[in-house]
């Protein structure tokens, strides 16, 4: 253990206890389940990121475990096109026939996965696996796509490494200027604002970055209020007002930078009137903003969704990780430069497998020597791995088409309401020929759905999860599943054995159907000649087994039954394709994990230290030194005009978690936010002569929706917000622009054209 502030966590007093973690954001607050009488409670838990602290979706978690809308039985559509209850063995046996039938007629990549950021590490690396391994397509990616993306891609270009936070999220409170940007922690993460206001009472200064008057705006010392998608423009003002005043920090871009005067130059055209005339924000703001990062003893700049969800993403990002480093922020204790992760496991799920570009342990799936180590450890050659994929956005769109995929699995997202230009993916995902859900609620996506298969919730099952920090933690088990309803993992273990087994099952159009024959698998892609049988994986090894040939066998675990569907075992492998890669989490062990409230990765050795601070001495790029990156503003992807003259962004609402899949079903959420909205200025109220809880329609090139309006001052005059949360006639992702960032391939969700005008009863 290497953070004294982190102390051992007693993991659940008694057999109907767990302590665990939150089912939702990426803040993973530490809680305690209880189960008395049948009914379980969530009870605070001091654990050193939330300290006890949980949000109304924390404290309400537990509602969905018994929920009577909950999954029990797999569901099969029959030929009167209902999906009506079926039996594992029907439910298999139809995934199985399709997935044949699918790669024999069209393909390896005509088979494709889905996957989600709130999947455990061993979920998602035992995705990657089987897309990689059992289906040997190369078509996989997650919704984590839509969420992280850019932050990452510009950390890697920046830092040779992508953790959203390189330090404990306890820093903040230490930071004495502390700049947000696009983030509304207050909101989305309450437990993370007691941050904010023990750095503001330690007299820090909070400068916010947002087109809303967000609730996190509100406790800022200084709001800077940007037209959406000019983000960019601000950091590169910022900069320019930290170079004329003489606050970069040229000893450390000396010695610890490269590629400086590039940025430079660009930066120098950036005065802050020119910023002023593209953002809106009054040059008296910048100037504020830049001295108060400039002439601060530390200082940390955060990004979260508002800056990344743009066509241009990853260059915003980059912009004020420049300014970060021409300041000489990273790697100093109390500053640095950092991102604010969304979803539950939106760290640990981009990086071990699931991504269209990438293998464990952050490796990519073009290099040869990742190919190498990472075929050894799942016993194939390294010729017989697929290459990249698509990302998210463009696999969506492929599907059903003519050069796309006919059969998908999705598991754990719900892409009919959270993808952009949604109503054109739903279409594509009715154009399939097969497409399989794993979920235990019947999401829009699963109502869609061929196959629907009821999975465990996070108190049923054991497993890992990587916070926004990069600590590694533990899910713990309170239960069992309920009967009927199995694990992903159990899922992917018996889906993989039945794909290898010769085909002698009967051909499931309808469960009664008569017996056909399908082709064994040696057949599934004749005439390709590529092919060839996979060579076994042979028989798993126990979780010690397979840690003893990374690390030392510190953690011997008795009794553990080697199944492919033990999270355990899955772990142990997970540790083994990971050793030597960016997240390395060779080192990591749950007794550990347990013993320390969290390990940080990179962890190559179990007896040897985590790393709660990254960049204290040197980067992970070949140099050793950050990287700036020159980034020029360029307008969005959709500009305003006559027929669409304002700008729309999205976001969440504090009582919603993502699709709402979950959370529009737990009961004081929906009596809190119980419908989508759309906020307008009361200037533009006026102008339309729309009334407060009057019905708009948000219109742009792409759909419509609508929802009650509600008329507030927090936006700006020009702007429109939206919720996501809502799928139906409220899904403001029928509207959302789907152009995509060129690096990371994130689609512009935060900014598109529309007009809005009130719904005629
Ligand atoms: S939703 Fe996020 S902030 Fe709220 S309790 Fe869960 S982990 Fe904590």
């Amino acid at each position: 253990m290497t953070d004294g502030a982190r102390a051992a966590t007693t993991p659940g007093r008694t057999p109907h206890e767990a302590a665990t973690h939150c089912p939702y954001c990426a803040l993973q607050c530490g809680m305690l389940l209880s189960e008395r009488d049948g009914r379980i409670e969530v009870l605070p838990r001091d654990f050193p990121t939330n300290r006890g602290g949980l949000c109304q979706k924390g404290w309400t978690a537990a509602e969905l475990l018994d929920h009577p809308e909950r999954l029990t039985t797999p569901l099969l559509r029959g030929p009167d096109g209902r999906l009506a209850p079926a039996t594992w063995a029907e439910a298999y046996a139809r995934i199985v026939t399709g997935i044949r039938d699918t790669q024999a007629a069209h393909g390896r990549d005509a088979v494709a996965i889905f996957g989600g950021g709130g999947l455990t590490n061993e979920k998602a690396y035992a995705l990657g696996r089987f897309a990689r391994v059992a289906l040997r397509t190369r078509m996989i990616d997650y919704n984590g796509r839509f969420c992280m993306s850019s932050a990452a891609a510009a950390g890697m270009r920046a830092f040779g490494i992508d953790r959203g936070l390189p330090f404990p999220l306890s820093d903040l409170g230490r930071a004495d200027t502390l700049l947000l940007v696009g983030a509304n922690p207050a909101e989305t993460m309450p437990p993370l604002a007691r941050y904010l206001t023990e750095q503001r009472e330690r007299g820090g200064r909070l400068i916010v970055v947002d087109p809303r008057v967000t609730a996190t705006a509100r406790l800022a010392d200084l709001h800077l209020q940007p037209l959406p998608g000019t983000d960019l423009a601000v950091a590169n003002a910022l900069l320019h007002v930290a170079l004329t005043e003489g606050w970069v920090d040229r000893e450390y871009v000396t010695a610890r930078t490269e590629g400086f005067d590039a940025v430079r130059r660009i930066a120098a055209g950036w005065w802050p009137a020119r910023a002023e005339r593209l953002s809106g924000v009054p040059v008296a703001d910048l100037e504020e903003a830049a001295r108060a990062l400039g002439t601060a003893r530390t200082a940390i700049i955060l990004t979260a969704r508002g800056a990344e969800q743009h066509a241009k993403g990853v260059d915003t990002v980059s912009a004020f990780v420049n300014l970060a480093l021409a300041l000489g922020l990273p790697g100093r204790p109390g500053s640095g430069y950092g991102c604010l992760t969304g979803q539950g496991n939106g760290q640990g799920g981009r990086e071990h497998g699931q991504k269209a570009d990438q293998l464990p342990g952050y490796r990519r799936i073009d290099d040869p020597a990742a190919r190498e180590h990472v075929a050894a450890v799942w016993g194939v050659h390294p010729d017989d791995l697929p290459g990249p994929g698509v990302s998210a956005y463009e696999l969506l769109d492929l599907l059903g088409t003519p050069s796309g995929p006919k059969t998908l699995l999705v598991f754990g997202s719900n892409p009919v309401v959270s993808a952009p230009r949604a109503a054109r993916v739903e279409r594509r995902l009715r154009d399939l020929d097969l497409l399989v859900v794993a979920d235990f609620l019947l999401s829009e996506t699963a109502a869609i759905a061929d196959v629907v298969l009821p999975t465990a919730q996070w108190a049923e099952e054991d497993g890992t999860m990587t916070n926004l920090e990069g600590r590694v933690l533990r899910r713990r088990a309170l239960r069992e599943p309920p009967p009927g309803v199995r694990t992903d993992l159990r899922i992917l273990a018996d889906l993989t054995t039945a794909l290898a087994a010769p085909a002698t099952s009967p051909t499931p159009a309808a469960s009664s159907a008569p017996a056909a024959p399908v082709a064994p698998a040696a057949e599934v892609v004749a005439g390709d000649p590529s092919y060839r049988f996979l060579p076994s994986r042979g028989p798993l090894q126990p979780p010690d087994a397979v840690v003893d040939d990374v690390a030392a066998p510190d953690a011997v675990v008795d009794d553990v039954a080697v199944d492919d569907a033990d999270p355990r075992v899955v772990f142990a492998e997970l540790r083994r394709a990971s050793a030597g890669g960016a997240a390395d989490y060779a080192g990591v062990t749950w007794e550990r994990i347990d013993a320390a409230d969290g390990v940080f990765w990179p962890c190559p050795d179990t007896d040897g230290p985590d790393t709660p601070r990254l960049f204290a001495e040197r980067f992970a790029t070949p140099s050793g030194r950050a990287r700036f990156h020159p980034v020029e503003h360029r307008p969005a992807a959709e500009e305003v005009c006559a027929e669409y003259p304002l700008y729309l962004t999205t976001g969440r609402v504090l009582a919603q978690y993502q699709s709402g899949t979950q959370t529009r079903r737990v009961g004081a959420l929906r009596r809190a936010a119980p419908e989508p909205f759309v906020e307008l200025h009361p200037d533009l109220a006026a102008r339309l002569g729309v009334e407060e809880g009057e019905e708009v329609r948000v219109t742009s090139r792409r759909g419509e929706m609508r929802a009650p309006a509600r008329i507030t001052a927090t936006i700006r005059p020009d702007t429109l917000f939206a919720p996501f949360h809502w799928g139906g006639a409220g899904r403001v992702n029928s509207v959302t622009n789907d152009a995509l960032d060129p690096v990371s391939r994130m689609p512009e969700f935060k900014v598109c054209a529309v007009r809005v005008e009130k719904v005629t009863p």
